[in-house]
Formats: C-alpha cells, sequence, structure tokens
C-alpha cells in the first residue's frame, strides 16, 4: 500500500494530480473517495418514469461532486467506481423483479451531440460500459446496445420545469428495432424522470422488452438554496 501511496505522491508531485472528488494530492481516485463512492445501497428513485427506476445514491456529495467531475470535467479516473456504484443500481433493480434474466443489455441514455463534442467523449456511454462489465463479472450475461438516439434536438433539460422537461423530450428518441433479451436503460443522473420515460417508449416502440432504469443518482429532495434542477 506505502509503495502505491508513494507513487501516487510522485506522480502527483509531477503531474499536479488530485482526486477528482475530495482534492487530495494522488493520481486519480484515492482510495478513501473509491471506497465510499463504490459501497453504495441502491434505492427505488421516487421518480415517475412510468418504469422502475434503481438508484446508487442520492445526488449529494461525494456522488455529485464525482459526478459532474466526470461529466463536465473529463475526470475519466471515475469511470471505474462510478461503473461499479451504478453496476449495484442496476443488480438491485433486476433482482426487485423477482426473476433474474439469463442476460440483459444496458442501453445508455444518449447525450447530446453537442454535449458529446464540447466532452470529446459520451460520458454515459463510458459508464455503462463500466457499469456492464462489473455485471458481467458477477455471471449475468450483460452488455451495452446503445440502441437509442435523438431524432430531433432538445434543449438541455436544467433550468425545465416537470412540464417543460416532459415536453422537450416529447418523442425525442428513436431506438433501433431489439428483440431477444431484455434491456435496462441507464443514465447518470434522475431528477424528473422525463427522459427515462421518453427513453421507454421508445424502446417499447422499437420491441424492447424494458426491466427498468438504473441510474448514479437521483433528486430525492430540494436541494438548499433552491436553483435550477440539473439535467437528466
Ligand atoms: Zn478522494
Amino acid at each position: 500500500m506505502w509503495v502505491r501511496a508513494g507513487v501516487d505522491a510522485a506522480a502527483s508531485w509531477f503531474l499536479g494530480a488530485s482526486c477528482p472528488t475530495c482534492g487530495a494530492p494522488t493520481a486519480g481516485v484515492c482510495p478513501a473517495c473509491h471506497a465510499t463512492l463504490t459501497g453504495v445501497a441502491p434505492f427505488a428513485a421516487p421518480v415517475d418514469a412510468g418504469v422502475a427506476v434503481w438508484a446508487s445514491a442520492d445526488y449529494t456529495d461525494p456522488w455529485r461532486t464525482a459526478a459532474i467531475g466526470f461529466k463536465e470535467r473529463g475526470a475519466r479516473s471515475l469511470a471505474d467506481p462510478l461503473g461499479w456504484a451504478l453496476a449495484r443500481a442496476v443488480a438491485a433493480l433486476l433482482l426487485a423483479g423477482g426473476r433474474l434474466p439469463d442476460g440483459v443489455d444496458l442501453v445508455p441514455m444518449p447525450s447530446r451531440a453537442a454535449a458529446v463534442r464540447e466532452r470529446g467523449l459520451d460520458t454515459t456511454a463510458l459508464l455503462a460500459r463500466h457499469a456492464a462489465a462489473v455485471v458481467a463479472g458477477t455471471g449475468l450475461d450483460a452488455g451495452v446496445d446503445a440502441c437509442l438516439r435523438h431524432r430531433r434536438r432538445v434543449a438541455d433539460q436544467a433550468g425545465l420545469d416537470v412540464v417543460g422537461r416532459r415536453r422537450n423530450v416529447a418523442g425525442a428518441f428513436v431506438a433501433r428495432p431489439r428483440r431477444g433479451r431484455p434491456v435496462v436503460v441507464v443514465d447518470d443522473l434522475a431528477t424528473t424522470g422525463a427522459s427515462l420515460a421518453e427513453a421507454t417508449r421508445a424502446l417499447r416502440a422499437a420491441g424492447a422488452s424494458v426491466c427498468g432504469a438504473a441510474v448514479l443518482c437521483a433528486v430525492t429532495r430540494e436541494r438548499p438554496g433552491g436553483g435550477a434542477p440539473p439535467s437528466g
């Protein structure tokens, strides 16, 4: 352990690196944050998506800082612990369904093209791949099928109220035709469930069997100071 710590400290001194969650001088996510971020107790999120939605954590710290660091600041070292956390929500969703399927595909919520261009990366798809690898490690045949896409432009959901969000995404997604094993929609954040509901509608219209949705974080209460709800 001390060897690893020494290497991390040296890398940190050399690169000026710090943990993207707590700021400790280290290369990548520090061991303490890694343990906290992955040590989640998933819960059924109280959002109205028309399907069961399980979340790994509340949209509070350290998950909030980690989610923002991963999505907005390009901290790719967070893909591993956040993928683990998301995988636990996927597992909880499937177990709550009573009967485990033989296999499952995770369907990442499509990111806005402008957001992918800005970030140079589809962070939701990357999170889905990490989560699927963890689920597959438990013996369940799991993969990723990025079969959803936008069929028209949508505005950023941040700043819209519940009605505005539903209107913004209504009919906005389309899925490739799907048969066979069921799917779980995955995303980093659920706020009102509007996007997850639209994703579910589009997948079902394409013939998919939708188990539900799993998200990293759910916004479950009013945040101090108010302000616009985040995208999701
Ligand atoms: Zn840390």
